[in-house]
């Protein structure tokens, strides 16, 4: 019984790991070298299962596979409407599956087990339905040209699409980048993280239980420096997407111009302003920016890192917010009714704990958390500063954790200039009751997303992506369908124009 466990309880996650072997050409296979490595239980730091390690090998089998299937193979050559039905019938599946595919998100990654199965399998399955309503709606144009000739589009795939995703969300970053891959009928070689390898390949499975086409989606475990740069620099990829750190983000766009001048898509690191002015309702405020920033244990992109206070509502606020972060549920994210579960590694555990360190050696003002939780895994205490400078390393870097940092302002014009003087641009929150306001700040703030009285709303319609140092792209919607495809511009001559 999930529920009734005590906290210290290490609960045993309701699911088996089948898969942990390579996904190339449509099976599961053991990596070139042999090679394995232990992905492990961030509740304790155990090992969960030895997987296949990919390197370079790996990847150069999984390409001519990718390269196979979109030369030769049905894949870009079948209907629309076909691909379609596969995409749709995969999305079934998943829901078939929901609770054994949120049981491995949650056992590799530790987010709660409530979340991964109520609204990240079934956002899963959500994109890959709006990207299979696409498939067939994908086309050219006529275009005027000068009269003398017909002139005329074609939407064709991009070819083979190398992609590198993250451990935050292993499967929702699958899925915004296989979702409109397949749509547009690309083939391609997938590198999950390496603290995350599981869900993927039962992921992989289905849609090979949907009918998808051997060699269409390869799928390697394995680390960056080997795995994911042998896709970066690959010869026969031919577009490359990308989220991670923005460090890493510019290593692939420079091994992706040393090679073959790949298309590069990136969705990079943030420092999301989120922004409380005077009119705003108090309570709704705190607990919005709570969201916004402690949701997934902190760790996302797009997380309202830096908490802008207006200076009249700021003590109510930090004593709210102090108040809602020492009730935050931390414990075994199998457990029902946890907010927080542990950060994915002991390398993000000790970073954050070094950012908190920094913190109040800085001179912030340390008002919740502040240390681990517990003895054992990776688990932090929800923390929260006050009292937070702009020039402060935790107002400056990407935390990735639990620590929210509050700082206060007096007016639009000052708030606007400190929101915007970051390196990133990914995303701002505002919380106002003030149209003036809210119009005003959603075209100064230089980001790519403005949640306005709410925050992290990821409808698979709504684009995402980042200005300045946040990334190249966008993804989700509409928009990201231009990352896997070409537009090739076919020119008839006209033997009568004047008919
Ligand atoms: P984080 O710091 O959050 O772990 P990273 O940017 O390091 O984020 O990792 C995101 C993804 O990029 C992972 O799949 C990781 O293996 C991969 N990666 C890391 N380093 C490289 C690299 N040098 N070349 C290609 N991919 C890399």
């Amino acid at each position: 019984n999930l529920a009734s466990a005590s906290l210290e309880d290490t609960i045993t996650p309701p699911v088996k790991v089948e898969h942990t072997q390579l996904l190339i050409n449509g099976k599961f296979v053991d990596s070139a070298s042999g090679k394995t490595f232990p992905t492990l239980d961030p509740r304790t730091g155990e090992v969960i299962a030895q997987v296949a390690e990919g390197d370079v090998e790996d990847v150069n089998r999984a390409v001519v596979a990718a390269r196979k299937a979109f030369d030769k193979g049905p894949w870009p050559r079948m209907t629309a409407y076909e691909r379609s039905k596969i995409l749709f019938r995969f999305a079934d599946l998943i829901e078939k599956h929901n609770d054994e595919i949120a049981a491995l998100e949650t056992w590799d990654n530790g987010k709660p087990y409530e979340q991964s199965a109520k609204i990240e399998v079934p956002m899963l399955a959500r994109v890959f339905r709006y990207y299979a309503g696409w498939a067939d709606k994908i086309h050219g144009m006529t275009v005027p040209g000068d009269g003398s000739h017909h002139v005329q589009t074609l939407h064709e795939p991009i070819g083979v699409a190398g992609q590198i995703i993250p451990w935050n969300f292993p499967l929702l970053m699958l899925s915004w980048k296989l979702g409109p891959a397949l749509a547009c009928g690309n083939t391609v070689v997938l590198k999950t993280a390496e603290q995350t390898p599981l869900s993927a390949l039962l992921v992989g499975r289905l849609l090979h239980e949907a009918g998808l086409p051997e060699g269409v989606v390869n799928i390697v475990s394995g680390f960056g420096p080997t795995a994911g740069a042998a896709i970066a620099s690959h010869m026969d990829i031919d577009k490359v997407a990308f989220t991670g750190s923005t460090d890493v983000g510019k290593i692939i766009l420079e091994l992706a111009s040393k090679s073959n001048l790949k298309a590069v898509t990136l969705e990079l690191g943030g420092k999301s302003p989120f922004i409380v002015c005077e009119d705003a309702d108090v309570d709704q405020a705190v607990e919005m920016a709570h969201f916004a920033l402690f949701f997934n244990q902190g760790q996302c992109c797009c997380a309202g890192s830096r908490t802008f206070v207006h200076e009249r509502v700021y003590d109510e606020f930090v004593e709210k917010a102090k108040a809602r972060a020492i009730n935050r549920a931390v414990g075994d994210p199998f457990k029902s009714g946890i907010e927080q579960g542990p950060q994915v590694d002991s390398e993000q555990f000790e970073k954050i704990l070094k950012y908190i360190r920094h913190g109040v050696d800085s001179g912030a003002t340390l008002q919740a958390g502040g240390d681990r939780h517990g003895s054992k895994g990776y688990y932090i205490q929800p923390t929260v500063f006050s009292d937070v400078k702009d020039d402060m390393l935790i107002a400056k870097d990407e935390i990735f954790g639990p620590v929210q940092t509050i700082l206060k302002f007096k007016n639009l014009d000052e708030v606007i200039a400190r929101a915007n003087n970051s390196r990133y641009g990914l995303a701002a929150g505002v919380f106002t009751q003030n149209l003036d306001t809210a119009n005003r700040l959603m075209r100064a703030l230089r980001v790519g997303s403005v949640w306005i009285n709410c925050f992290d709303v990821f409808d698979a319609t709504i684009p995402f992506g980042g200005y300045k140092m946040s990334g190249i792209g966008r993804e989700k919607g509409i928009y990201s369908l231009n990352n896997y495809l070409q537009v090739k511009a076919v020119v008839t001559s006209i033997k009568n124009p004047a008919w």
